[in-house]
């Protein structure tokens, strides 16, 4: 049994009040979810998070790392930083970084194996654009992606993959639960190939417009396991029902 995990993308949102307003409303929300729950605020309000969110059933990630530990890399943040502060995830491969900063499936190999060192539980986002999906280019992008972040790796315990079709992602287009169940019935027949992974016991999320009235059809097909949830979770009545539909 895969235990079911959401998980909230502020992206470059929030201030240090909202970021209070928000938790402190999920907090009074949300009570014992059947759900693993992680929040993922920008590099600016990670403590604050990690502090509001102490003996909560809420955890808190990054939404992206260097792939180095440390040195003169200007701007960048190290995995093993994050550790220290206290976070638990870490976002890798998101399509906006894919886009507006050029991330190769080489660069997010090179951060999922530093993340891992560092001892960050890794959520790889893979996903094809409108393009991609109307060339019948969406199985063969997304195995490219996949492998291309993992075929390397010497450990993948803890993975997570975040299938985030680029055209669904704040678009308010989702995916249909049938389109997302194909594309993680395939993740999974991927990941079952590559040595040193239990396919079964990987949890694979859908993002892209989920919202509290699309997440429980998109919860109830077999091969996901979770949400990554941008827009609809800087509410917090709109995340906490996300969260109980898991
Ligand atoms: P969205 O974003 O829920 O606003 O579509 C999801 C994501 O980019 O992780």
């Amino acid at each position: 049994m895969r235990r079911p995990l959401v998980m909230a993308n502020w992206k470059m949102h929030g201030s240090r009040a909202s970021a209070a307003e928000l938790i402190g409303g999920l907090l009074d929300k949300v009570s014992e979810p059947r759900a693993d729950i992680a929040l993922c605020p920008s590099y600016v309000h990670l403590a604050q998070a990690i502090d509001a969110c102490a003996g909560s059933a809420f955890v808190v990630g990054a939404q992206d790392c260097s792939h180095m530990h440390q040195g003169a890399y200007t701007g960048e943040v190290a995995p093993d930083m994050l550790v220290d502060l206290g976070c638990e995830w870490v976002l890798l491969g998101h399509s906006e970084r894919r886009q507006y900063h050029g991330e190769s499936d080489d660069l997010i190999a090179a951060k999922l194996a530093a993340a891992v060192e560092a001892g960050l539980k890794p959520v790889l986002c893979i996903g094809e654009t409108r393009e991609q999906r109307e060339d019948g280019e969406a199985f063969p992008v997304v195995a490219r992606q996949l492998l291309g972040a993992l075929a390397e790796q010497s450990s993948l315990a803890n993975l997570v993959i975040a299938y985030e079709p680029v055209w669904a992602i704040g678009t308010g287009l989702t995916a249909s639960p049938d389109e997302a169940q194909e594309m993680h019935a395939y993740i999974r027949a991927q990941l079952d190939e590559l040595d040193g992974v239990d396919a079964d016991d990987v949890r694979l999320l859908y993002g892209g417009s989920v919202k509290a009235a699309n997440a429980a059809d998109l919860f109830a097909q077999p091969d996901i396991d979770g949400a990554l949830v941008g827009g609809a979770s800087l509410d917090s009545a709109e995340f906490a029902a996300i969260i109980a539909a898991a």
